[in-house]
């Protein structure tokens, strides 16, 4: 009985295998090719009989042959093009050994998020300019502000304010899309850390003062990192504009960075005494339009998009951002960045 059920399951399996859409690859522990489905070989080229074959010698594809033969402990996971298509690769360890490559066509996926990019980084751009006009023609009529009754004057200015933060959604949203097009890794090269981080505090100032939030800088100015000078702008200003926005009353806002000889790396941290974020809420904060409390990032002029858009850039360098916080206490944002000279 157990034998005929192990003989059923065993045809299920193989149909499983020679119908499904997804392209199935097993080697051995030499590495030779003991399982190729239908699916597979209508994807990726190879030799006509490789069973049996070494994975290098019946398939011209380097990254394929690399899957299926290295990395024996861990999954890995990476996309390729493959002719007209985009092809999702993961390689898992079987046991006791050999290697499984499950490859899908993803072509369809990754035309839908190339549309979806177009159709946001195209409304983006058309809205802007009537939210253009609306806030600089607000704007003059609230040069004469005196000339207004209080009702109107109030609602010029409500106009106003909203348009701004339109204006900051809209440029969040094309910054996002431009990111995110931009296929090759970002152009990077050795900077100076101290006139960025000088620059991004300096713009906060005025926001800062008005309730009475310090700055203090603990970075050297022979610092360098191996980095993008706009990505860099863009992101420490983002942080130490959260670090003020999420800030108490009277609290401070630290830049500190130096070179961790144990990681070889140069750690940059943005440090704030605020409102601190919950461990639940940390896995988010990154996300796109995720907001702890929507009505005071509203309040102070949040599109939800800052934090998404700055990990976006620090992935794009190859870099890496961490959070650390406590609720009531604070929080620490950290980027680990590469540099080429030990200080
Ligand atoms: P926003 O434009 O709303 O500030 P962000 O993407 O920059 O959007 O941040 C997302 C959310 O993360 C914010 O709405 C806020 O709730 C939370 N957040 C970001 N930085 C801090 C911080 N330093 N302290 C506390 N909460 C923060």
């Amino acid at each position: 009985m157990s034998d005929r059920m192990g003989n059923q399951d065993a045809k299920l399996l193989e149909q499983l295998v020679q119908r499904t859409p997804n392209g199935i690859l097993v080697a051995d522990a030499q590495g030779l090719l003991t399982m190729v489905n239908p699916a597979a070989r209508s994807m990726i080229p190879m030799i006509p009989e490789p069973i049996g074959r070494s994975a290098s010698e019946a398939i011209p594809i380097p990254d394929i042959v690399d899957a299926l033969l290295y990395g024996h402990t861990e999954a890995i996971e990476f996309s390729f093009v493959q002719g007209s298509k985009d092809l999702l690769l993961r390689s898992l360890p079987l046991d006791p050994f050999g290697r499984l490559v499950i490859i899908q066509d993803v072509s369809l996926l990754r035309k839908a998020e190339q549309y979806r990019r177009e159709f946001v980084a195209n409304v983006s751009h058309e809205l802007r300019t009537p939210a253009t006009s609306i806030s600089g023609f607000s704007e003059m009529l609230l040069e004469n502000k005196d000339s207004y009754d209080e009702e109107t004057a109030s609602m010029i200015e409500v106009i106003y304010r909203n348009s701004l933060r339109l204006n900051s959604l809209f440029d969040d949203l094309l910054t996002l899309s431009k990111i995110d097009a931009q296929s090759v890794a970002m152009p990077v090269s050795e900077i100076f850390l101290l006139p960025i981080v000088v620059e991004c505090v300096d713009k906060q100032r005025v926001r800062a003062e008005a309730r009475e939030i310090g700055f203090q800088v603990l970075v050297s100015e022979r610092l360098t990192v191996l980095a993008n000078h706009d990505a860099m702008i863009h992101i420490v200003g983002n942080l130490v504009e959260n670090a003020v926005k999420y800030n108490q009353d009277g609290g401070l806002v630290t830049v500190r960075a130096d070179y961790r000889k144990d990681k070889g790396k140069v750690l940059l941290e943005v440090i704030d005494l605020g409102l601190g974020i919950a461990p639940s809420h940390q896995e988010r904060i990154f996300e796109r339009f995720f907001r702890v409390d929507k009505g005071r990032s509203r309040a102070v002029g949040g599109t939800g998009l800052g934090l998404s858009i700055v990990k976006r850039l620090v992935e794009k360098m190859g870099a890496k951002i961490e959070l650390r916080s406590r609720v009531g206490r604070g929080s620490i944002f950290r980027v680990w960045l590469d540099t080429s000279e030990e200080v």
